[in-house]
């Protein structure tokens, strides 16, 4: 976004005020001034209008409603329209307007158009209907006059929360994590990625049930103790559920099986990168800070890039090669995200484990982004939860040609073993591939030999395996010294002088 209004002061203020009292209130970050350009239209029950009775206010710029008719027209076949609603319970303004921004990005990335996006601030989720229970009308008023057909709202809502906004709104009610695992769908492209999306989505539909369930067996347990129905008695609901909860019962099995066996592919691919001491880089960071990007410019590798969370789920690992003739491994993951449901961080365990795995953590921070400390720490979280947090870590600051000179010098400070660079323009890439280059795990064995012309083959593996210290072709054949993983040098030993 780029027509952020400054804060004044007075939000500054309210932003560390205490909520309690403020039990029912909308709130924004933004500027209450309303759009100079709205006013030339008149408001009926337009969403200014809506705002000022309900003291609704709303966070500026998310919408990315269309102005073009043909386009809108083609564009609503296919699109949700949505309204996003958030509960702010603490922290700064500016913290839960990126954490809004950030829900808008995730919902156009799922192909949404975002209408609207309001905010509440409230001391706690309200616990049956999220917002405040006297919100909800005004929401109501918000989706019927701006046409949405969905509410996303910014957490984990319980089964019974979605269920009764449901109820009162009458459009289709979402929370982050179902926004998160319906994108994570929609782009996982390997059997693997998919089956571990399928079972995030079945754990997460899987207690969706059970909320239902529970309600409805109180309901026939009531009846039960006055009429004397037993198990014959249960209504049919209930049956269905548990046919249901039988068949996701099954089907999270299978998938379980099919993915241990991948997994086991997996492994043995890992093994052998191990076996040939072949060192590795792991990519890993916050969604959309340019990891694939940085990839691509470091090896070519042709990755997907997309202005959108989560462009790539599966791994691509890339073979490289360092300055002096070495060879790594360079490997994209999954973006991670703030409040990455449980369920993917458990169904992605074995894509995450690249990462632990690594000999280096290349941990890619998007340098133009409102809060990028934020995203760093929502990063290491999931790198202790994962245990690559033993991984040494290079943190690179990206996108320095678009981010503020000012922010980049405070994360250098912050974080000093950092490399600034941009991989749109490729500058600092040089740097970062010497700092790599220097930081890989370096050969334990000692050798020197000398190697017949024959054995073109023996001194090929000691360019790309060896740290090579010094070299000369002479007439019996190439000299050569440095040092070497063990197996290698186990190869050299009979030339050995
Ligand atoms: P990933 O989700 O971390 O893999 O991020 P991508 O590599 O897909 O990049 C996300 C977006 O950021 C894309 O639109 C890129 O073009 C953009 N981007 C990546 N690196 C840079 C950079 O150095 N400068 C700028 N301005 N944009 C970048
Ligand atoms: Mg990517």
């Amino acid at each position: 976004m780029t027509n952020r209004p400054d804060f004044s002061l007075e939000d500054e203020l309210e932003a560390t005020a205490d909520w309690d009292d403020a039990e029912d209130s909308w709130e924004s970050g933004y500027a209450d001034e309303p759009d100079p350009e709205d006013n030339e239209q008149e408001l009926t029950t337009g969403e200014q209008d809506l705002a000022e009775r309900y003291l609704l206010r709303r966070v500026a710029g998310l919408s990315t409603e269309l102005h073009d008719i043909t386009e809108v027209e083609y564009r609503q076949l296919r699109l949700e329209r949505v309204v996003l609603v958030g509960v702010w319970t603490g922290g700064t303004v500016a913290d839960a307007e990126n954490s809004m921004a950030e829900l808008a990005l995730l919902a156009e990335t799922a192909g949404s158009e975002v209408l609207d996006a309001i905010y509440q601030r409230r001391s706690s989720p309200d616990p049956a209907t999220y917002i405040g229970r006297g919100k909800v009308e005004g929401l109501g008023e918000i989706v019927a006059a701006s046409g949405a057909d969905t509410v996303i709202c910014d957490g984990e809502l319980a089964p019974s929360q979605l269920r009764n906004l449901e109820d009162r709104l009458k459009v289709k009610v979402v929370d982050r994590t179902a926004l998160i695992l319906d994108i994570f769908a929609q782009h996982a492209k390997s059997k693997e990625g998919q089956a571990q999306v399928e079972l995030a989505q079945l754990n997460y539909l899987k207690q969706r049930l059970r909320g239902w369930g529970g309600n409805l067996s109180r309901q026939v347990g009531g009846r039960a103790g006055a009429g004397g129905v037993g198990i014959g008695g249960r209504g049919p609901g209930e049956t269905k559920i548990e046919t249901d909860r039988r068949r996701i019962n099954s089907r999270i099995a299978k998938l379980r099986r099919e993915l241990s066996e991948m997994k086991g592919t997996r492994d043995t691919k890992r093994q052998e990168r191990r076996r040939h001491q072949v060192p590795s880089v792991a990519i890993a960071g916050y969604t959309n800070a340019g990891k694939s990007s940085l990839l691509n410019r470091v090896t070519d590798a042709g990755v997907l890039i997309e202005d959108a969370l989560f462009a790539t789920l599966d791994p691509t690992t890339r073979r490289t090669t360092a300055g002096d003739g070495r060879i790594y491994t360079v490997t994209d993951t999954v973006g991670f995200v703030r409040h990455l449901p449980h369920q993917l961080v458990e169904a992605f365990r074995s894509t995450l484990e690249e990462v632990a795995d690594a000999d280096l953590i290349v941990h890619v921070v998007d340098g133009s982004h409102p809060d990028p400390e934020g995203q760093i720490t929502a990063v290491r979280e999931v790198f202790a939860e994962i245990g690559a947090d033993k991984v040494p870590e290079l943190v690179v600051i990206n996108k320095a040609d678009a981010a503020d000179p000012m922010v980049i010098a405070r994360l250098k400070q912050r974080e000093p073993h950092s490399v600034v660079v941009s991989a749109r323009t490729g500058a600092g890439i040089d740097d970062l591939l010497r700092t790599i280059e220097g930081e890989l795990p370096r050969p334990g064995v000692e050798f020197s030999a000398l190697l017949p012309y024959e054995r073109g083959d023996l001194l090929n593996k000691v360019h790309q395996n060896a740290d090579i210290e010094s070299l000369e072709h002479t007439g019996d054949g190439t000299r050569v010294s440095g040092r070497a993983h063990a197996d290698l040098a186990g190869e050299l030993a009979p030339y050995a002088v």
